[in-house]
């Protein structure tokens, strides 16, 4: 079965979040289980690309409206990554840095995905699944079905996987001249709350959509940024696939990111080799409980809660605990965070910016990991704070509810409350460091969580699955 993943991210080529880390692992092991899964992607001017060797396996003009573009397929020549690795390059559109948050970003995503529908297209081209991540190609179950260009894939197929239902890619009617050849009739379908929605449009025209998680599922149709109602609607069509972990990139025994390897049987000392190297580099004493955070500084993952809940804990709790924060985003967060840090420096750090090995070696030397979210379509930090024995301290939402059980019940393993607030935190903030005073019982607890499996083994065979229970109508 040939399945074309499309992303607009792909760990290592290109990452910001979650979704690069799905990306890059579930067709590896889709391939292993007899697939022949493939990545789409745009082209990115990154150390990936610029070290890598690429062939080029189409070349082609289309139209953006009135524009025309030259671009090329590229494919990563040596299959590396486990997967066949296709880029679409456009010079001047699809050719930059960054991943997102250009002014012209609605462009290039519409030209990426005409770009690929026109390649499978003229190159003859017949997957037995086309699975789109997200709202960047969005577009693709409509396009397929209802412009002229693409007549021979229209029974292609289409799975729509929601990593965050929060971003649409919405933009106005005045693009509509964008989409080739569509059948007027048909525009209701792009068609949400006034704008072209990409996003709703998938969502109406795939054959069938997952989210994330199970609880994701349900969350969609009560907070979805406007969508709700389309879920409620759509719902027949809807399931959760827990996301795995790359167990390979992520594994505490070889991971090279860190100095410390350790497995479940040399927990304490291999935890604390990575704990001593990670407080001197940000000086804070390593006989205090670690609680760190990892993360985007926006309101979904509750970033403007931390400094006022820190601030709260460190007065409860003098010299009791330190906190240590990797991430970066809304500079208001940013800001109040690095306040924090002036005011308590014995006890905090702050590292604004992206950091991957940082991050690794984070998970592996901290005690705990704070995930206060509002919304977690999944979460995969707290799945790597399990695999490296670090206490996940999460809010009961989405991923985080389906994969953290609290210590406290039965079989658990983290602390669990259920409002994202300063009084929640401070509350996980004080059992953390009662529970940290208690070596035996958490040594117990780390045991059980690095015991754990959240490998993509078992969801890479739920999408396959899927993708079979579509098969009789193709
Ligand atoms: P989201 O995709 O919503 O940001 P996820 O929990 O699904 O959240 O995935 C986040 C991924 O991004 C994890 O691999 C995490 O380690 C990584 N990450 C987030 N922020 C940073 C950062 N500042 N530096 C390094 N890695 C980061």
């Amino acid at each position: 079965m040939r399945v074309f993943h499309l992303s607009a991210e792909c760990y290592p080529v290109a990452k910001v979040g979650g979704l690069a880390d799905v990306v890059g692992a579930l067709p590896k092991y889709q391939n292993r289980a007899g697939l022949q899964a493939a990545v789409v992607m745009p082209f990115y001017n990154r150390k990936f690309t610029q070290e890598n060797t690429f062939d080029i396996v189409f070349r082609a003009s289309t139209l953006l409206g009135t524009r025309r573009l030259y671009f090329e397929i590229l494919k990563e020549s040596t299959d590396k990554l486990g997967f066949e690795l296709y880029l679409v390059k456009i010079p001047g559109l699809i050719d930059r840095e960054e991943v997102y948050q250009y002014p012209d970003e609605t462009d290039q995503f519409i030209a990426f995905q005409i770009a690929f529908l026109d390649w499978i297209s003229y190159s003859q081209q017949t997957p037995d699944i086309i699975h789109c991540h997200d709202h960047h190609s969005g577009l693709v179950p409509y396009l397929l079905q209802h412009s002229r260009l693409y007549t021979r894939l229209a029974n292609t197929p289409t799975v729509l996987t929601i990593h965050n239902g929060q971003y649409h890619g919405a933009f106005g009617w005045n693009k509509l001249s964008y989409l080739p050849e569509i059948d007027m009739s048909t525009t209701g379908l792009l068609d949400w709350g006034g704008s072209i929605n990409p996003l709703a449009a998938a969502v109406k025209c795939c054959w069938r959509y997952t989210t994330v998680s199970p609880t994701y599922l349900t969350e969609l149709s009560l907070q979805s940024n406007g969508l709700e109602y389309l879920f409620y609607l759509e719902g027949h069509k809807g399931s959760g696939i827990i996301n795995g972990i790359d167990t390979e990139v992520w594994n505490p025994k070889t991971d090279a990111m860190i100095p410390g390897k350790f497995t479940i049987k040399q927990i304490t000392a291999g935890k604390r080799v990575n704990k001593e190297a990670l407080c001197s580099r940000f000086g804070l004493s390593p006989d205090r409980p670690l609680i760190s955070f990892i993360g985007r500084l926006v309101f979904e993952k509750g970033a403007d809660l931390l400094a006022a809940a820190l601030e709260e804990s460190f007065n409860e709790h003098p010299g009791q605990f330190n906190f240590l924060l990797l991430g970066a985003g809304e500079k208001d967060n940013e800001r109040e965070l690095i306040e924090l840090r002036n005011f308590y420096s014995d006890q905090c750090n702050i590292f604004i910016g992206y950091d991957e090995s940082l991050a690794h070696l984070i998970y592996a030397g901290s005690d705990f990991l704070l995930m206060p979210s509002r919304v977690e379509p999944c979460g995969l930090n707290q799945l790597y704070a399990l695999r490296y024995g670090t206490c996940p301290m999460v809010r009961r939402t989405g991923g985080l509810k389906d994969t953290v059980i609290d210590f406290g019940d039965d079989g658990g393993y983290g602390i669990c409350y259920n409002n994202a607030s300063v009084e929640d935190i401070c509350h996980s903030v004080t059992r953390a460091i009662t529970l940290y005073k208690n070596t035996a019982h958490l040594e117990r607890l780390q045991k059980l969580m690095m015991a754990l499996d959240f490998s993509w083994d078992r969801s890479a065979k739920e999408y396959i699955n899927l993708y079979e229970s579509l098969k009789p109508t193709i």
